[in-house]
């Protein structure tokens, strides 16, 4: 913000017309920043900190009101700080926002929209009939970039392999999404829940169960945003 107001201002003084020979260097601007001798706002490290002046007048006077050189100027500078017309129209300003429609919602009694594919909370899902759609393949255990999975799997008497342990670290989770893309079944999925933040570490140690049950509860809208981008996967 510092370096493009001084930029704007040097381009200023540069449109006004002095020679570029006549530049001279006569102004640093401070930063509010501790700052070293090469470090932003200072003259060593951060050349927009020099400020090309051709004129003796010092360049942040052009964001001041110039003082008035005139009786016309003084009486209409006095009156507008006796009538307080700058807070007037402040105030005015404010009354209009205030009946204008509200950019901004009353969360959590009211939540804005979410993409189809937002990233939340993740739930295993289940076929119409029942059965978990899993079938511990573990393609998205060894897809997950921050070691987030761990599955055991077991064959059951029907001849079919289904997870006996399926756990998520959801505090090693980076919500990146690999481990629904590489399900073939689309088991693991993320779903739209982002309220599930916890007091405790333990809490978010996702387990088998937890995740069937996030399944159960957001399968509607979970079909829904998976059908609306059936044609983009
Ligand atoms: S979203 Fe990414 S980091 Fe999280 S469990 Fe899935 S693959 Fe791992
Ligand atoms: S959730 Fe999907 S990718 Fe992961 S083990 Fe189950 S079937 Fe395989």
């Amino acid at each position: 913000m510092l370096r493009q107001t001084t930029q704007r201002a040097a381009a200023r003084l540069l449109a006004s017309g002095a020679a570029p020979d006549s530049y001279v260097a006569t102004r640093t601007y401070s930063h509010p920043y501790p700052t070293g001798p090469t470090g932003p706002g200072s003259p060593a490290g951060d050349a927009s900190a020099v400020v090309r002046n051709p004129s003796p007048k010092p360049a942040d006077d052009v964001y001041q009101r110039p003082a008035p050189k005139d009786l016309a100027g003084v009486l209409d500078d006095s009156s507008q700080t006796l009538f307080l017309t700058e807070m007037w129209r402040g105030l005015a300003l404010t009354m209009k926002v205030f009946f204008e429609p509200k950019v901004t919602i009353n969360y959590p009694f009211e939540k804005g929209q979410i993409s189809p594919r937002f990233r939340g909370e993740h739930v295993l899902r289940r076929y119409p009939s029942g059965e978990e759609r899993c079938i511990a393949c573990k393609l998205c255990e060894a897809v997950c970039p921050a070691q987030a999975i761990s599955i055991e799997a077991e064959e059951r008497e029907d001849g079919s392999r289904r997870t006996t342990r399926y756990d998520i670290d959801m505090t090693k989770c980076i919500y990146c999404g690999l481990c629904q893309e590489a399900c073939p079944v689309d088991a693991i999925v993320e779903g739209p829940n982002f309220e599930f933040s916890t007091e405790s570490h333990e809490e978010l140690l996702y387990d088998k169960q937890k995740l069937l049950e996030n399944g159960d509860r957001w399968e509607p809208e979970i079909a829904a945003n998976l059908r609306n981008e059936a044609l983009y996967r």
